[in-house]
């Protein structure tokens, strides 16, 4: 999501001012935020024009956020950080109390709360509060899980009943030989009674949210069951089912990619030189750390979910306050580098979404319930 397309938001300019409500799309799902008061909508114009500007010290407040529940997980997924570069943080759940600090800061300001990071949100036994907390304010709240948690009746109640607006449920094979390939330790059987629970509460409520995403990332060993796996996830009745790119690291002598590439064009994230697995280089130009705040389970403020080594840390939002934290001046000094085009920070230098083909991970999305957000 663009903080501020201008072709997005100029049609809407008079519905966000008149009805307090913004149309837009994030991980090629729709949302509609509603509720919107005026300071948060003069808020959204200022953090937009960020994108043309800039600025060292941005413009307003953050507009979207991704916080981190927990920074470790229950599986073994091969490509996923959380089980190897970011295994070196201590193990951390984010505490309520901080979450709520972070929420009566920024809760003015923001559209949009990412709730996941590095780890499996569901280990937080706070998250449902989180999310219902989050609601209070009128924010659009997504999360997603690997569906591995068993959620008892009263948990999945709980979830219904927090307002969550999506949740994302990964998905990657409908067998257990294949899905166990990369969710390590994972359960199918699991996620799809996680998934079926969630859908009968929600029913039963007369409810249409939490919207359900089930998602699958398309790699060689698992792409012949697309279709099966679109076919299951009609049959459940979820809201959407989507496939996205998978996240590789880049590696010495592309190990990863020829590996792990599925072998349909469509669903790979990069284009390669002929006969061999190295990633043809694109422009790519970089708005992460103006475009959204970034929050890790230890209450570390960065500018980018792949600093998790804190290397460029804008500061904690326990001792500083998270809106101290967004125009810190480490955070300028951070920004300012980053503006000179001098971005060849580690992180940056294997950032995955380098050379990417498409703007999204998501290349595709089914709709599969007439639900309108
Ligand atoms: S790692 Fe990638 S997304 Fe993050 S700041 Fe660097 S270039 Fe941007």
């Amino acid at each position: 999501m663009k903080i501020f397309n201008l072709s997005d938001v100029l049609p809407q300019i008079l519905g966000l001012l008149l009805r307090g409500q913004f149309k837009f799309e994030f991980e090629m799902l729709p949302y509609r935020a509603r509720n919107i008061r005026l300071r948060k909508a003069v808020n959204f114009f200022l953090a937009g024009l960020n994108q043309y500007l800039l600025p060292a010290r941005p413009l307003g407040y953050p507009v979207i956020a991704q916080v981190e529940p927990a920074n470790y997980c229950n599986l073994n997924c091969p490509l996923c950080l959380t089980t190897s570069i970011t295994k070196s943080r201590s193990r951390a759940l984010l505490p309520l109390e901080t979450f709520k600090q972070f929420i009566d800061e920024c809760g003015d300001y923001l559209l949009l709360l990412i709730l996941w990071d590095w780890g499996e949100p569901f280990l937080n036994p706070d998250l449902i509060k989180m999310i219902a907390y989050a609601k209070t304010r009128g924010i659009v709240v997504h999360t997603s899980t690997n569906g591995n948690v068993p959620l008892d009746e009263a948990q999945v109640e709980a979830l219904v009943d927090s307002g969550l607006d999506s949740l994302v449920v990964a998905v990657d094979g409908v067998s257990q030989e294949i899905y166990e390939k990369y969710r390590q330790g994972g359960r199918l059987d699991r996620v799809i009674l996680n998934i079926q629970n969630i859908l009968r509460v929600r029913s039963a409520k007369g409810l249409t949210t939490p919207r359900i995403n089930m998602r699958f990332v398309v790699m060689r060993h698992n792409e012949a069951e697309v279709p099966e796996a679109h076919d299951l996830a009609r049959r459940m009745g979820v809201d959407f089912f989507t496939l996205k790119t998978v996240d590789m690291h880049p590696d010495e002598g592309c190990e990863l990619d020829k590996t792990y590439a599925p072998g349909k064009t469509r669903y790979r994230r990069y284009d390669y030189n002929k006969d061999t697995f190295t990633r043809k280089e694109r422009p790519f130009v970089c708005m992460r750390p103006w475009k959204r705040i970034t929050v890790e389970a230890s209450g570390e403020v960065i500018g980018c979910e792949y600093d998790y080594k804190n290397e460029h840390s804008f500061g904690n939002i326990g001792p500083m306050g998270t809106l101290n934290a967004w125009k810190s001046k480490a955070s300028e000094d951070f920004r300012r580098v980053f503006n000179l085009g001098h971005n060849d920070f580690d992180m940056c230098r294997s950032c995955t979404y380098k050379n990417s083909i498409a703007d999204d991970c998501t290349v595709e999305r089914f709709d599969l319930k007439p639900t309108k957000p």
